[in-house]
């Protein structure tokens, strides 16, 4: 059966930016029959994210990621729907995912390697399951639940920074679900300061382009910052961490400003902001969400019930066709996405 795929053409370089042409379409084939345990998948949507950049440099620098090979076909989150099983517990028409999708329009895969999915916990939102009810949500909600520190009636002022992306207009939302009593994000337009206010419920919004941030923070909290999740670490990190309250917490969820940086991670702060942090017992220890797995199944009921309910809004970038998700992947990386950025591979 002849397919399309996306495999990675060249790399960036770990001091470089990726590119749209740092991926390259291709027609391939797959087996034209499913053996025992597979099941044939048409592919229906795929993520793209952050860590992938790491994924792009011949050693990614971490044990869990494992880099892409040249000419070779990209993976990560997906959805698809079932079109053919030789797998027990899989049937025609069943959606499902997994984390290492391949980037092509139909695969045949280990039926024992997916997730099925109920499409009413998402309202039919299929695509939310890669977003707000899937690795996105658990990061949010967990890397709040296990670093936040956050307690109801506490009187909290929490600080979110790539705050009108996937993570970050999740976390400001969860940061207030869970207790806190003001929350302020940081972004990088107008137009997403505007959404996270109107839209999601931040009590502010600071443009980081735009404007001295120091001073709009200083404003907006003053009381100091209490919590602190971080998407994107480097200037914008040590202008919040110059703000922050004895014994508060940094939720370390990502660093998204040197990802085009040959540094290890987490990066050490600069001396004046470790100074900071060590004199005023700021806690920020690495989080990483794979780490919490167990506690998956209850956090996607939390998640959605939250959708469910109208508590949780979601915002999504819907990038068309599979030949544009190198497209989708350099836009992303570049602040064009408003909440989770998707690839609608096919309807
Ligand atoms: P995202 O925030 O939807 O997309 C990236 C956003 O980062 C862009 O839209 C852009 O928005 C902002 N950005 C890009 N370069 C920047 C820079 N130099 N300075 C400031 N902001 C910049 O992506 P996401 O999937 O939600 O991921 C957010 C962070 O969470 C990433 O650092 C990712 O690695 C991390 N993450 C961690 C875990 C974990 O387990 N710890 C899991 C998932 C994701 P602006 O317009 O605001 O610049």
């Amino acid at each position: 059966m002849i397919i399309q795929r996306v495999v990675l053409n060249s790399r960036p370089g770990k001091n470089g930016v990726p590119v749209a042409e740092n991926f390259r379409l291709e027609q391939s084939t797959i087996a034209d029959t499913v053996q025992a345990g597979q099941v044939r998948v048409k592919t229906l949507y795929l993520s793209v994210d952050p860590y992938m950049r790491c994924r792009m440099n011949e050693d990614t620098g971490s044990d869990y990621l494992q880099p892409w090979q040249l000419s070779e076909v990209a993976d990560g989150g997906g959805i698809g729907v079932v079109e053919e099983s030789k797998h027990h517990n899989l049937a025609k028409g069943d959606f499902v995912t997994s984390f290492t999708w391949p980037w092509q329009t139909a695969a045949i895969l280990d039926g024992d390697l997916l997730q099925k999915l109920v499409p009413q916990l998402v309202n039919g939102r299929l695509s939310y399951f890669l977003g707000a009810a899937g690795i996105t949500g658990l990061t949010a909600l967990l890397g709040i639940r296990e670093k936040g520190h956050v307690a109801t009636g506490a009187n909290q002022t929490m600080v979110v920074s790539g705050a009108a992306g996937a993570c970050g207009s999740l976390a400001g939302q969860i940061g207030r679900l869970e207790g806190c009593s003001r929350v302020v994000g940081i972004a990088g337009t107008d137009e997403k300061c505007s959404i996270l206010v109107q839209e999601m419920g931040f009590d502010a919004a600071i443009n980081y382009k735009k404007g001295d941030v120091a001073k709009q923070l200083r404003e907006l909290c003053p009381g100091g910052v209490d919590v602190y999740f971080d998407n994107v670490g480097g200037d914008i990190s040590d202008t919040v961490i110059s703000q922050m309250n004895q014994n508060s917490h940094i939720i370390l969820c990502g660093q998204i400003s040197q990802y085009n940086k040959d540094v290890p991670y987490p990066p050490p702060l600069p001396p004046d902001t470790e100074k900071i942090q060590k004199e005023r017992n700021i806690t920020r220890e690495r989080f990483l969400v794979l780490n919490y797995m167990d506690k998956q199944e209850a956090s996607v009921l939390q998640l959605c019930q939250w959708i469910q309910e109208g508590k949780l809004k979601v915002r999504e970038t819907v990038v068309e066709g599979l030949a544009n998700i190198g497209a989708a992947f350099q836009s992303m990386m570049n602040g064009g996405n408003i909440g989770k950025q998707i690839v609608l591979v096919s309807k």
